[in-house]
């Protein structure tokens, strides 16, 4: 019978499937001859203790047991061509996997994308990063595979359901992804390898009979008696249909404005913002790792932190080890940050944002936008970041102690960021209650993380992009927003998730309301 064991061992043993074995074999007391393979199901780190363990689950087949390597497979598509239609706005991951449950259920969707496909949207980024030219339907959150395709990938979700949470990584694994991350604590995938995968499942929506339509932006839904009857695109083109996925995202600020105008429910929802700060790995590395040198067999190190400041939490988002630091906004006119890394995470740098908990009542100043407030106050300090960095792409910049200080750097060295940066006092981005908890924040950081507060460290503004501003209603059991039947708001965008996993796990969520309202 088959045995598994949970153990700790070095990270060189973790990393060699000899030295695994011949580890293994003396746990169980038997010759490593005898091991005919082992399959590890859970990997983590345990940085704790300065001796670093890796934690393994394995599960280890002797000579004679039944092993039988298992490959994972998609699901049994149908032909969707002359199906019901669907219309589905948005192929970020919401929309894509929508789309790909809608055809295992028999229906057809049509994916309607106002960017380009992922290799087009390559241009694009360059001119963001090489010449300040934004695109507004193509950059780093709109186009194909949505804000997700140029990141980091991280998979991991605070989802506790993790039936959803495997379905969705085997997908992605079925569709290319590397099967160490059904097994990492934390997995990820990596800026290059994500546009193969998102581009492969592209092809399969289509070859099932789906339509994807990319450079068409939705620039009206149509509705008759509180019932969605179809969209319009800005060429003015309709397409009809009465069940609508709408997962644009939480940049789709036109999207909100139209739902706001048309008097279809929406709700300001309060959200973080914040900095983007960026270390040397080599430092992250040695206060994680408590170490001079990594050595080869550990990843980049990753940090995590939390602090409550003034009653307030204030928190790392989106640590990107061995990463880079992206122009992200999504109009002219505005600065906007976040970070990404590629699979090896093998950049000299690590960024995280390091962002603030609002309220509701942080709005008040843009009270008269209504459910457009958080909104308002979100695009004031891209704005304003904008125009204090000279009105260009580049970013405001400070150097962390000097911020703590609030003295303006003399000068901000070569960082990740490609458009550059602009030497700034950086209270100025953000009203002053926020910039009072991030200085107070930083220090305690620097008490966590002994070596965090460096003035090596840099600040880059705004981080402000980290959730919806604006919350789109749903009926909790039929998904179907609160107001308009066969309209089902979906993803980030409408509030009910955070990351590529939690979109995608909404994303086939409202497919399945349909295809259940449907029946
Ligand atoms: C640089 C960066 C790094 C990130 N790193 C990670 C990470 O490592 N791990 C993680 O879990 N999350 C990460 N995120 C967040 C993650 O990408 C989002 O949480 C996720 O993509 C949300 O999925 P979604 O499908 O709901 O929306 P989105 O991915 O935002 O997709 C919405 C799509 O709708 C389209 N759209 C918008 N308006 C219209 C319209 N009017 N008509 C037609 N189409 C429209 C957009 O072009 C876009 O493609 C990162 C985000 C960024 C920007």
């Amino acid at each position: 019978m088959p045995r598994e064991l949970l153990l700790q061992v070095t990270p060189e043993i973790a990393a060699n499937e000899l030295l695994l074995k011949d580890y293994l074999s003396k746990q169980i007391k038997v010759s490593p001859k005898e091991i005919q393979h082992v399959s590890i199901l859970k990997r983590s780190i345990d940085a704790r203790q300065k001796a670093i363990k890796i934690n393994l689950k394995v599960i280890i087949y002797l000579k004679g047991e039944a092993f039988q390597e298992t490959k994972i497979e998609l699901p049994i598509y149908k032909d969707v061509s002359s199906a019901q239609e669907v219309i589905v706005v948005g192929a970020g991951p919401a929309g894509l996997f929508a789309a790909l449950q809608l055809i295992e259920l028999g229906l057809k969707p049509i994916v309607i994308e106002r960017g380009k496909d992922v290799r087009g949207r390559r241009r694009d980024l360059k001119a963001i990063n090489r010449e300040h030219i934004v695109n507004e339907d193509s950059n780093y959150c709109f186009g194909e595979g949505g804000a997700g395709t140029y990141s980091d990938g991280k998979l991991y979700t605070r989802s506790k359901k993790r039936g959803d949470v495997t379905r969705i990584l085997e997908l992605l694994v079925a569709f290319g992804a590397s099967e160490d991350i059904l097994v990492e604590a934390h997995p990820h995938i990596g800026t290059n390898k994500l546009p193969k995968i998102i581009e492969d499942i592209r092809n399969k929506i289509i070859e099932f009979g789906g339509q994807v339509l990319f450079d068409t932006r939705v620039t009206d839904i149509l509705v008759k008696n509180n019932e969605v009857e179809g969209i319009v695109t800005q060429n003015g083109d309709k397409i009809l249909a009465n069940k609508l996925i709408l997962a644009t995202g939480h940049s789709a600020r036109d999207i909100f404005e139209l739902l706001d105008k048309k008097k279809i429910f929406i709700e300001a929802k309060p959200f973080a913002l914040g900095v983007r700060a960026e270390h040397s790995q080599e430092l992250i590395d040695s206060i994680q790792y408590s170490c001079d040198y990594r050595g080869e067999h550990l990843p980049p190190a990753p940090y995590s932190i939390v602090k409550q400041v003034n009653g307030r939490g204030m928190y790392s988002f989106c640590m990107c080890p061995g990463g880079v630091i992206a122009p992200c906004a999504t109009s002219p006119g505005e600065v906007v940050t976040n970070g990404w890394s590629p699979s090896k995470r093998d950049q000299a740098t690590a960024n995280s944002g390091i962002v603030i908990e609002l309220k509701l009542e942080d709005f008040k100043p843009f009270a008269k936008f209504g459910a457009l407030a958080g909104m308002e106050f979100q695009k004031s300090i891209e704005q304003k970041a904008w125009h204090l960095a000279g009105e260009t792409q580049k970013v405001p910049a400070q150097r962390m102690i000097d911020f703590t200080q609030n003295k303006v750097s003399a000068d901000i060295p070569k960082t990740s960021y490609v458009p550059g940066t602009t030497s700034v006092e950086m209270g100025q981005v953000f009203p002053g209650f926020l910039s009072q908890i991030l200085r107070e924040g930083f220090k305690e950081f620097g008490k966590s993380m002994r070596g965090y507060l460096t003035n090596e460290a840099i600040l880059h503004a705004p981080e402000s992009r980290t959730s919806s501003p604006v919350r789109i209603p749903r009926d909790p059991l039929t998904l179907e927003h609160l107001q308009i039947k066969g309209l089902y708001p979906c993803g980030e965008g409408a509030g009910y998730a955070g990351g590529i996993i939690s979109a995608a796990i909404d994303g086939e969520k409202c497919a399945l309301m349909i295809a259940e309202a449907l029946k």
